[in-house]
């Protein structure tokens, strides 16, 4: 168990109870009061399947609200575990983003913020720093496990990946990478988001739960491959931490290998206002200073395209999905062979 946070005031709710054995469905009610509503809630699903003793695992998505996988997979668990199957207690939260979830865009129509850079909130702030804030202050001191199923949303295209948040806290460390290798996707990588303390899983650590992240596929749509991956990955790491029985273990498929964005160099940014042609699809093996793409400027035949170079050798670990660039986007993401600590 992490520390305990210091508890702030809140006006936030729950409709479940999650000292309850058994399965319960409901809300966090965060009081909400626009034009149109001035003693309404939104609405943040959240369902407790709890029974005999074991850990406390919360299961997140809809962080972003374009990633889809784990909303569904959480659902999933949601409607289909038997409570008797669990040992410990489960708090699936599928759409923790409510309003961005609805609305299918990464960040809240409500207040323009990325929910993912918002721990650990504020129980005074916007919505979605309130919703933050009660995950913070109230749901991850009960915990022991979080999992943050992401994907690469509206923007990116990701190979499907488990991803390890660093720590400096060794043995959190080692549990973390033990829990990530146990989703057993088909690459592992440790994702630092260039030190960036404000995320679910950054804050998690922060907390002391073992942390288990994920990148599923993304373009804004559903991939078969990475929906597969999440199902089953979600599973194994429920046996890895003893909360379901092996049965629901899948057959190995990773290779165990861990991979690394190597910071700044990893990422490929526009350089200029247009539309980028990619020379290498995801997964290709590259090399620094080699030519990684182009961008044009269509409307303006007299200008010369620009050609953007790779800053590390690696494979292509992501790619910008929609093809009109302006200067500062992220076209492409390198992962490389993690040089990091292990344990
Ligand atoms: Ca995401």
């Amino acid at each position: 168990m992490g520390h305990k946070a210091t508890i702030r005031p809140s006006t936030a709710f729950l409709t479940v109870d999650p000292g309850k054995a058994g399965r319960q469905v409901g809300f966090l009610m965060i009081p909400h009061s626009p034009h149109d509503d001035a003693w309404g809630v939104t609405r943040v699903p959240v369902a407790v399947i709890a029974n005999g003793t074991g850990p406390t695992v919360i299961l997140e998505g809809g962080n972003h609200g374009d990633e889809y996988e784990g909303p569904i997979a959480i659902g999933e668990l949601i409607r289909e575990l038997d409570p008797a199957e669990v040992q410990g207690r489960l708090i699936l939260m599928p759409a923790n983003n409510v309003h961005a979830v609805i609305a299918g865009t990464r960040t809240s129509p409500v207040d323009g913020l990325n929910f993912n850079r918002t721990f650990p909130g504020d129980p005074r702030g916007t919505i979605t720093q309130q919703i933050t804030a009660y995950i913070s202050d109230h749901l991850y001191p009960m915990a022991d496990a979080f999992l943050d199923l992401h994907s690469g949303g509206s923007s990116l295209d990701i190979l499907p990946s488990a991803i390890i948040e660093p720590t400096e806290d060794a043995g959190l460390r080692r549990r973390n990478i033990a829990a990530v290798q146990a989703f057993d996707a088909p690459m592992t990588v440790v994702i630092s988001n260039l030190g960036e303390s404000r995320t679910a899983t950054a804050a998690a650590c922060q907390a002391g739960l073992v942390t288990v992240g994920t990148e599923m596929g993304g373009g804004g749509t559903v991939s078969l491959d990475a929906l597969d991956v999440c199902r089953r990955g979600v599973r194994n790491v429920l046996v890895h931490l003893g909360v379901l029985d092996e049965k629901h273990k899948g057959p190995k498929r990773g290779d165990g290998k861990i991979l690394e964005l190597p910071g700044s160099k990893a990422y490929v940014f526009a350089t200029m206002d247009g539309i980028f042609e990619p020379f290498h699809g995801n997964g290709a093996a590259v090399s620094e200073g080699q030519p990684a793409g182009r961008i044009h400027c269509t409307w303006d035949a007299t200008r010369e395209p620009e050609t953007v170079h790779y800053q590390t050798d690696g494979i292509l670990y992501g790619r910008r999905q929609p093809g009109r660039v302006r200067p500062g986007n992220c076209c492409l993401v390198i992962a490389r062979e993690y040089e990091g600590p292990i344990a």
